[in-house]
């Protein structure tokens, strides 16, 4: 089959490699359908995940069709159509009885080495390198599922891979995000970045009845989408000072919840930026917490810091006296999934959303790498890529990537 593999930093490449098999009896394979590219993806892109290795198949969020069942996949028959979870879940340790599945404590082999940089491990997850399992992703023409009785959930024809391609990741990420802030009637809750999590925890900040959104980012791509889908309010923080902008907007008291849909490669004007990618340059820091700063000092007194971005070792910097003395509580981790594929899909039948309003390019398997730098470098304004594995390549008579835009 063809996957796209991670060769490097920057060097990935659509090969041939063996098909996946059937190793254990709750395992699935799943012939793909549709696959994305997620933000988190660019860290590995970039090389910022440890634990990478020549050759590792990339791809977290992905669906399609169940070609073959381990003899203790009960749940699911040849021919389903299904969106799979990135977190791989047992379903029956400590963790997973308290639907905390990212947690899982079956799923990691390697929880050795994520042990060493962490404390403790979390479970595995697909196309996330060595430390989380070393699986092997699905931005590819087949996966192999793991403990595929706990994870796929099936969808209805009706849908469109688009329209249920996200409850795998960005979804309920940007979902948990939203109701990690615990928000009541009236609340405003402020948003750093507007990539596919951001727009997710916006809406779903709607969704549980907030008040006021505003968005933060400095694409302005990103900021229409946020504007025009959902109604959030908006700051270009390359223009504005934030911190002011937010102060003024609420009175003077700070956003009810903050959430940080950016993660470990922020970028932000001034010394501390600069600071920042010096510092993670030289690798005595892992991360870049520009963000997370400017958002535990914005948040309002005895507010929520809600952080879906990825990080992935060591902050600096980290404003600690503010959380302290000003009561802020941090919810974060990474998104449990299995627990939201079921509510969130009745959220998209409803009609109450639909999540293939991100969605700003779509592209063939083979074009992973002009994918992936379009998305990372926002060209053409690109928020979300779709990756169709089965997509003939035509005999190419451009060298340039054929782009389609929403
Ligand atoms: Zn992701
Ligand atoms: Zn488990």
């Amino acid at each position: 089959m063809k996957a796209n593999c991670w060769y490097g930093a920057e060097d990935l490449r659509v090969v041939d490699v063996p098909d996946p098999r059937i190793l254990n009896p709750r395992d699935a394979i799943i012939k793909i359908t549709s696959t994305a590219i997620c933000g988190s993806d660019l860290h590995l892109y970039n090389g910022y995940i440890p634990a990478m290795m020549r050759g590792d198949i990339l791809g977290h969020e992905f669906m399609g069709e169940v070609v073959e069942v381990g003899r203790e996949v009960k749940n699911l028959k040849v021919g389903d159509r299904v969106v799979n979870p990135f977190p791989i879940a047992c379903g029956s340790c400590f963790f997973c009885q308290e639907s905390l599945y990212s947690l899982c404590e079956n799923s990691n082999p390697n929880a050795w080495m994520a042990e060493k940089l962490w404390g403790h491990s979390t479970g595995g997850f697909f196309g996330y390198s060595h430390l989380v399992g070393g699986y092997a992703g699905g931005q590819a023409q087949y996966a192999r599922i793991p403990f595929a009785d706990v994870g796929p959930i099936k969808v209805p024809e009706g849908l469109s891979d688009e329209q249920v391609l996200f409850l795998s990741d960005a979804f309920p990420t940007g979902y948990m995000a939203a109701e990690n802030c615990s928000i009541r009637p009236g609340d405003t809750v402020a948003v750093w970045g507007c990539g596919p999590i951001g727009q997710f925890a916006i809406k779903s900040a709607f969704l549980l009845g907030a008040e006021r959104v505003i968005a933060i980012d400095r694409y302005p791509g990103r900021l229409r989408m946020a504007q025009n889908e959902s109604g959030a309010s908006v700051l270009n923080y390359a223009s504005t000072d934030v911190k002011d902008a937010l102060d003024d907007l609420t009175g003077g008291r700070g956003p009810d919840s903050c959430i940080d849909a950016v993660g470990l490669e922020a970028h932000l004007p001034g010394a501390l930026g600069a600071y920042d990618r010096i510092k993670q340059k030289l690798r005595p820091q892992t991360d870049r917490p520009s963000v997370l700063r400017q958002a535990m000092m914005a948040c309002r007194n005895g507010g929520i810091l809600s952080i879906p971005g990825v990080y992935g070792g060591f902050v600096d910097k980290i404003p600690f006296g503010s959380l302290m003395n000003r009561s802020i509580t941090i919810k974060t981790g990474q998104t449990h999934v299995q627990r939201y594929l079921r509510p969130l899909l009745e959220r998209i039948e409803n009609g109450e959303i639909d999540p293939s309003f991100v969605v700003t390019h779509r592209m063939r398997l083979d074009e992973a790498a002009a994918a992936f730098r379009l998305f990372r470098d926002h060209h053409d304004e690109c928020i979300k890529v779709v990756l169709k594995p089965w997509e003939e390549q035509r005999p190419s008579t451009a060298s340039t990537p054929r782009v389609q835009l929403h």
